[in-house]
């Protein structure tokens, strides 16, 4: 979960004024205990606080601030230690919401989540809205596989930005709505425009998007793209990431993402598309891989945090794979003119993305098959440990693109599980046409 990001604002001031009235001869170090915490100097919060309850002890509010200083230091000792006072505060005064909330947020730290969720349910809905109350709760409830009643809590800070623009935590927020759009897709399909349409104002409400909210958005659209398979949510993805190229400026691994996003969504379009052959369709299937792995790289560059998860002889495969079909796109291209020419227009991403291989399809196609056959010699050594002649490697491409060529298009598999559409239910991407008549139309 993000890192708190809380603004000291005037009623944070109001809030240490008072506790300040308490003990006016600890003025000055009541006030620095508190901004020492916000600051991240928590060692200096913990400090002060001993101080200060040298001279008053039992001295509540400062308890609390103390107990609120371990929590932010993480480690299994230190919760122990924040949730012994808090214990100790709750038996003094039960009622308190502000300590029961602590204690919750103290047992998800301890991934305790049955107690956090037990303890949190017990303050909820809140009177007056405080970030990560709902968020912890949905989130210890999720791990608990309550996933319906965390949606539920997730939708709580949703609703809470939409009714009052309000966002005290952006972190915090852009969370809420990762977890809840993807839930969403499964559990509550009709909620997914009205999350979308938030987390769009969301993303233009925070000015400049800091680093780290950068990779959560990142994140979003790898997650989100996970469930492009169903039509009505690539359609809504796509209007996302539309929206995020008009409007929400972005640096290079968000950006990346988005254009992986389109390219996605165009490659499921492809299938559907009676004007696109089943080669061209498996050509992207085969190369984007390779190719994408290469941007990850790039990326990775800029982010040194930003690793890519396949192995080295996974990338072999992906390598051989992507040869073999550019040297199929090779023999293929020249008698397809058409097709390619409807490609480059209704697929612009896709394009975008293998420009390098087409140019030099278009202009340097022998000298390019040479290469390929080379690579694809080279990667067979490697994977095999077998140096094949450039003929039989030839002969093989040649028998393997007869092949491709007589195959049909691969039907798109939806995931199944969660809420069940039915044809004549409104279709969930919002067009307000019935389901069978908008993205579940089949054919
Ligand atoms: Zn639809």
């Amino acid at each position: 979960m993000a890192k708190p990001m809380m603004t000291i604002n005037q009623e944070y001031y109001d809030m240490i004024t008072r506790v300040e009235e308490q003990l006016p001869e600890a003025r000055g170090r009541i006030r620095l205990a508190y901004i020492s915490l916000l600051k991240g100097d928590t060692e200096k919060t913990l400090e002060l606080c001993d101080e200060i309850l040298a001279m008053k002890a039992e001295f509540k509010e400062i308890e609390f601030l103390k107990a609120e200083a371990y929590f932010n230091l993480g480690t299994e000792e230190d919760l122990d230690k924040s949730l012994e006072i808090i214990e100790k505060l709750k038996e003094k005064d039960p009622a308190d919401k502000d300590i029961v909330v602590m204690e919750g947020k103290i047992y998800h730290s301890k991934q305790d989540y049955q107690k956090a969720i037990d303890t949190l349910l017990s303050v909820v809905p809140l009177e007056a809205y405080e970030p990560y109350v709902y968020l912890t709760l949905a989130n210890a409830l999720d791990r608990t596989g309550r996933s319906e009643e965390a949606l539920r809590f997730y939708h709580m800070d949703i609703e809470y930005f939409i009714e009052t623009g309000d966002i005290k935590d952006p972190g915090m927020l852009e969370g809420a709505f990762q977890n809840a759009m993807c839930l969403d897709v499964t559990l509550e399909p009709y909620s997914l425009r009205r999350d979308l349409d938030a987390y769009k104002k969301f993303l233009i409400s925070t000015e400049n998007l800091d680093e780290d909210l950068q990779k959560y958005v990142a994140q979003t659209i790898i997650l989100l793209s996970r469930f492009i398979d169903r039509k009505w949510v690539r359609k809504l993805f796509s209007e996302l990431l539309d929206y995020i190229d008009e409007r929400v400026p972005l640096m290079s691994l968000a950006e990346f993402t988005v254009k992986t996003g389109h390219s996605s969504v165009e490659s499921y379009n492809i299938r559907e598309d009676k004007n696109i052959s089943a080669f061209t369709d498996a050509y992207y299937g085969n190369v984007s891989g390779y190719v994408h792995y290469c941007m990850e790289l790039k990326v990775s560059e800029e982010y040194d945090d930003h690793k890519s998860e396949i192995g080295e002889d996974e990338v072999h495969v992906l390598k051989l794979n992507y040869l073999t079909y550019n040297w199929y796109m090779c023999k293929y291209y020249e008698d397809h003119k058409k097709e390619m020419d409807y490609l480059k227009e209704h697929y612009p991403y896709m394009r975008e993305m293998f420009k390098d291989i087409f140019v030099r399809i278009e202009t340097d196609k022998d000298a390019y098959m040479l290469e390929l056959v080379d690579g694809i010699r080279e990667e067979y050594f490697i994977l095999q440990k077998d140096k094949l002649s450039r003929n039989s490697i030839r002969e093989d491409l040649s028998g393997g693109f007869a092949q491709v060529l007589i195959e049909k298009k691969a039907k798109i598999q939806v995931q199944g599980g969660g809420v069940i559409i039915r044809s004549t239910d409104p279709c969930p991407c919002g067009s307000g046409l019935r389901y069978r008549d908008c993205c579940g139309r089949i054919g």
